[in-house]
């Protein structure tokens, strides 16, 4: 409503010239940025001349002549760049401002905003029209924002930062030195103390903590707005936490306030205590979003993300201060640096939303956008080198620091996690493959091993010549003798899981790979022989001529056994149990490494329950004929101990054609599990190696699938034949466990879809065992 008409008036009522001229300029570049999208660097530019001019160091003192000259400078620059004049009618004015309001709701910046909180692009936007109070009108008036609590740390404290005789805009944009909140207390001891009151009674009115907009005009406190207050994982947690302590929410409100990928934080790097202590950093600010990131200096949004998304570079966006243009290159990068701005201000909450770790205001650092470099005392360092951002501490680091994967110790979480615990239906399994792994699964609250993959027990140093030894032995007799040396190994590896996971379910996967996996491969043995014969025209001695006719003769042996396993689609080919149809040898030696590593572990008081997995049947003959055999192998072992154990047989569901017969594979079967990846592979017919880097990454792009089916089940097809393998297995044994140990196992779209689906327990790694404890509460609760 502001024009010269007005301005005069206002004049003449009050004698205050500084706060009239103050807001009709902060007004004319608003409109014009806003409405006109002009750039603000001319206004700015000028406003900064003029402080020159002044030796002032604010805008704030302006005098009528003054005044009167930057409105018309602002007027011309309007005229120059939007070749229109500044509307003087207000009501004209009222009507371009809403629709710039609805233009900037359609525009690209909200666009890439939404789709990366995932908020839904059809959502809209309302327009408010608000009367106007006044930040602006001297010392005794101050604007700010307000969190009811702290947003780092969840602390039941108010945290946040003001200015006095200012406008909001000046505190969150992040270009002026905010003052903390605390210091409103000293400045307007009762405006801080109704602050507090109304912050406790919007925290009571809407059960989450608040970010509140205040404008305090001549001593009078006002509310602009509050809404949900954006937080730090670390916050999230805590507040979800005391809130219901306090009993302004259920447990159940808690846990389903949290987000998976909130968990997922406290999985993430860290720098270390001791690596802190031994550095020196270069320059502090505020710490608003904690975590560790590292990566190279870039300093405008664009190129940061080209830096991260096409070469793959970690990088640190380092700005004065941030906008919302710049959001694509924050999310891009592992951290955030600025040297302006405070806990509020845009890099802050964009920081916290996302997880990325920050440092804001850090003003020691003197950034030149143009020289591509910023400078800390003496120290220059330039777009491209590395600097290392403690967004836990507010440091930063010149290099690279190491970081490490932070404990589960928080209280805050392990209360969380207990209480996802007694409201989830699911069970959370882990895939692990050895006894560190199966102990941090538990330590991470598994309930069971889901899949230990026994072939990466063969790749050991000491176990793969072993291995190619037993693929290359011609007769049984000599393939028993290889599988006798890896026997000791294997128990061992089973011994060591069974203790570790005393008491809990370990579920043991045969052999499955395709043998040609554990040679050489082809191309370098050819390249080898050559080299080798090439080299035996130089031996001298005999002795020397020997030694390379022998490792010539190994390697064509190589070579010789390759070109017989040769399989156009090994991953469709000779491997899971039908490896074990062809050397049942191998099916026997691994059962007994099982069974006598359960025995020796129940003769020392070990609760062992193994569970002996077939992997990529298609057919209940082959599972008949493993079972019979497995059965045979186990009692003898059993008989030589003598103890009695008992074990599950099971298999993996992962062909469609094993889903399909799930009836009769129930038939032989005490438990099923879903191979996912394979399933997925085969049911799609998408080779599961080669998708990811090429069309389905162009089916993605232009959503022909909504989401990655390797990382999110496709419900539709291959959820579709888990549901019937669920249900014809469950007819035929209503006591049938069945669980999923595909990489779908811990993704949280996946395990919404393993409740709905009636499954026993989701498997997944380690690290994700307590993201998988969430997601199964958030599923029993819609
Ligand atoms: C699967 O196929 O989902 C599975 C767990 O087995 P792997 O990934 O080892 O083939
Ligand atoms: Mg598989």
């Amino acid at each position: 409503g502001l024009n010269d008409q007005v301005v005069q008036g206002l004049i003449d009522q009050s004698a205050n010239t500084s706060f009239v001229y103050d807001s009709y300029r902060r007004f004319l570049q608003m409109f014009a940025c806003v409405v006109f999208g002009i750039p603000h660097k001319p206004f700015d530019d000028y406003l900064s001349s003029n402080r020159r001019k002044h030796r002032s160091d604010s805008n704030r003192d302006i005098t009528i002549e003054d005044g009167k000259e930057i409105v018309a400078t602002f007027k011309e620059i309007i005229r120059r760049y939007a070749s229109r004049e500044f509307p003087t009618d207000p009501l004209t004015q009222l009507r371009l401002a809403t629709e710039a309001v609805f233009r900037s709701s359609r525009g690209h910046r909200a666009t890439i905003y939404r789709e990366a909180a995932a908020i839904p692009q059809d959502i809209g936007t309302a327009v408010n029209i608000v009367t106007m109070v006044f930040g602006n009108m001297g010392s005794d008036s101050a604007t700010g924002v307000a969190m009811s609590r702290n947003a780092s740390t969840g602390e039941h404290e108010l945290e946040g930062d003001y200015l006095p005789n200012a406008q909001g805009e000046d505190v969150v944009s992040g270009t002026q030195h905010t003052k903390a909140i605390g210091d409103l207390k000293l400045e307007m001891p009762e405006a801080y103390k109704e602050l507090e009151t109304v912050s406790a009674k919007l925290e009571n009115h809407f059960r989450d903590m608040q970010d509140i907009e205040f404008t305090i005009e001549r001593g009078k406190l006002w509310l602009l707005q509050t809404r949900r207050a954006k937080r730090t994982a670390m916050a999230a947690i805590r507040v979800a936490v005391d809130m219901s302590d306090e009993g302004l929410i259920t447990r159940e409100d808690a846990v389903r306030r949290i987000k998976p990928e909130q968990i997922d934080f406290f999985l993430h790097p860290q720098f270390d205590a001791s690596t802190l202590r031994a550095s020196k950093s270069i320059a502090t600010g505020l710490n608003v979003s904690p975590g560790a990131a590292v990566g190279i200096a870039a300093f405008d949004a664009d190129t940061a993300q080209r830096w991260a998304k096409e070469d793959g570079r970690p990088v640190v966006m380092v700005r004065p201060e941030t906008k919302p243009e710049d959001v694509h290159g924050m999310l891009a990068a592992e951290g955030i640096l600025t040297s302006r701005g405070g806990r509020t201000s845009h890099a802050a909450l964009v920081a916290r939303q996302f997880g990325k770790p920050a440092i804001i205001g850090c003003s020691e650092v003197k950034i030149d956008l143009k020289a591509r470099q910023m400078m800390v005392g003496e120290m220059v360092i330039s777009e491209g080198d590395w600097i290392s951002v403690d967004g836990t501490h507010g440091d930063l680091y010149i290099g690279q620091l190491p970081t490490i994967t932070p404990d589960m110790s928080n209280p805050y979480l392990l209360t969380i996690l207990g209480w996802a615990d007694e409201i989830r239906k699911l069970e959370v399994w882990a895939n692990a493959d050895n006894p560190q792994d199966a102990i941090r699964a538990r330590q991470n609250g598994a309930e069971g091993i889901g899949l230990c993959r026994t072939e990466h027990m063969f790749f050991g140093p000491d176990r793969l010549a072993h291995v190619q030894e037993m693929i290359m032995a011609d007769t049984v007799t000599s393939r028993k003798e290889a599988l006798d040396k890896l026997l000791p190994m294997q128990r061992a590896d089973f011994d060591g899981l069974f203790r570790a996971m005393d008491g809990l379910p370990v579920i043991i996967r045969l052999l499955d790979p395709p043998l040609h996996e554990f040679l050489p491969p082809f191309d370098e043995l050819v390249k080898d022989l050559a080299d080798l014969k090439v080299r035996m025209r130089h031996c001298r001695t005999l002795s020397e001529i020997d030694e390379a006719l022998d490792q010539i003769r190994v390697k064509e042996n190589y070579r010789e056994r390759l070109i017989n396993l040769r399989e156009d689609n090994p991953m469709l080919g000779t491997r899971g149990v039908r490896l074990g149809i062809l050397y049942p040898e191998i099916t026997t030696m691994q059962v007994r490494a099982i069974i006598e590593a359960a025995c020796e572990c129940a003769n020392d008081g070990i609760d062992v329950k193994p569970e002996i997995m077939i992997p990529l049947a298609s057919h209940v003959n082959e599972l008949r004929i493993q079972r019979q055999l497995l059965d045979a192998e186990a009692q003898e072992v059993m008989k030589d101990y003598p103890i009695t154990v008992t074990y599950k047989f099971g298999t993996m569901i992962e062909i469609p054609r094993a889903a399909l017969t799930a009836d009769e594979i129930a038939e032989t079967t005490d438990f099923f599990s879903f191979g996912t990846n394979d399933l997925t592979q085969t049911t799609y017919g998408i080779s599961r190696d080669d998708a990811e880097s090429s069309f389905l990454v162009s089916y993605l792009q232009q959503n022909i699938l909504t989401d990655n089916p390797f990382a999110t089940i496709d419900s539709q097809g291959v959820g579709k034949l888990m549901k019937l393998a669920v249900t014809a297995g469950r007819k035929t044994r209503p006591d049938l466990e069945i669980g999923i140990c595909g990489e779908h196992g811990g993704d949280p779209k996946s395990i919404r879809l393993c409740h709905n689906l009636g499954l026993d327990y989701v498997s997944c790694s380690a690290f994700r065992v307590p993201v998988a404890r969430l997601a199964a509460a958030h599923a029993t609760m819609n």
